[in-house]
């Protein structure tokens, strides 16, 4: 049996920046705040939180410092912390930070801005604040005509379409194609904002997928680009599975199968992948080979 795991499998470099720095300031202080989870991987989230780190969900838990994980947050809690005098470590990958850039100069000008991303994701959140009201999200297909609506009606003359740096490339080019087709009169901007390592990534699970029987994506339950390769892999491998930790792997995918491909989220230490894999060559007795 042969495992191909993916190069572009665990840690992004927004989310690698953003866990080295915390380990770091956690070296020199016994605790740092935390605004949201760090990264959405329990088994990362468990460690720092043993060496001092604790989550909040409020800004107002805060106390002396606060960390500003890599998905970013809302613009008033930059003013928030100014006001309560507390610390502010951003951690903000950068390409998060050239979209909040971005929505807020093209807001300012008077455009109308359309995200397309999910409504509940922490970095989305964080980019509709730097909008004005003249802005919408769209989530999934049925949700266009809506919000399509809302720009027509609308005395914006220009139009920015946006889109979460952790969106799938497919469903984004579709969804574009349609908010296109539907705005009239109005001049329209689009912009790729989907992250470089993102796309590499999905591409290399739609890639592994196809030449697989069986594929393991590693990640947190909550990590939407875990799940989003877990839904491209599932489109060229049905025998697929989403886990977190190795006690979680399902061993009958893994049973009479030649190849089994393996790819991890953004947020997946190597560890873990480390785990899964040692976990499946007991299964089988055999050597991993990378691609
Ligand atoms: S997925 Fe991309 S945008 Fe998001 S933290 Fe990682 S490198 Fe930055």
């Amino acid at each position: 049996m042969e495992i191909i795991l993916g190069r572009t499998a665990g840690f992004c470099y927004g989310v690698k920046n953003a866990v080295e720095n915390v380990k770091k300031e956690l070296e020199k202080q016994d605790k740092l705040y935390c605004l949201g989870e760090l990264v959405h991987n329990s088994v990362v989230i468990e460690k720092l939180e043993k060496s001092g780190l604790i989550t909040i969900d409020k800004i107002e838990k805060a106390k002396g410092n606060v960390v500003i994980r890599a998905h970013g947050v809302q613009k008033q809690i930059y003013e928030k912390a100014k006001q309560m005098g507390i610390n502010v470590l951003d951690y903000t990958c950068p390409n998060v930070l050239k979209i909040h850039k971005t929505v807020e100069e093209y807001a300012n000008k008077g455009f109308y801005v359309i995200l397309i991303g999910a409504k509940t994701h922490a970095e989305n959140i964080g980019t509709i604040s730097f909008c004005t009201k003249n802005s919408g999200i769209i989530e999934n297909e049925e949700e266009i005509n809506k919000v399509v609506e809302d720009v027509n009606k609308s005395d914006c003359k220009n139009v920015l379409i946006i889109v979460q740096t952790t969106f799938g490339f497919e469903k984004f080019n579709k969804y574009v194609e349609k908010i296109i087709k539907g705005i009239r009169n109005k001049e329209i901007i689009v912009k790729n904002t989907i992250c470089n390592a993102t796309k590499v990534r999905q591409e290399e699970t739609a890639q592994i997928a196809k030449r697989v029987e069986a594929m393991i994506i590693i990640g947190g339950k909550k990590s939407s680009n875990t799940q989003k390769l877990y839904d491209i892999a599932k489109r060229y491998c049905n025998n697929t599975q989403i886990v977190e930790k190795r006690e979680e792997l399902n061993n009958s995918i893994i049973e009479n199968v030649k190849k089994i491909g393996i790819m991890a989220g953004a947020s997946t230490p190597k560890e873990s992948i480390n785990e899964v894999i040692e976990s499946i060559q007991e299964q089988i007795g055999k050597p991993k080979n990378r691609k």
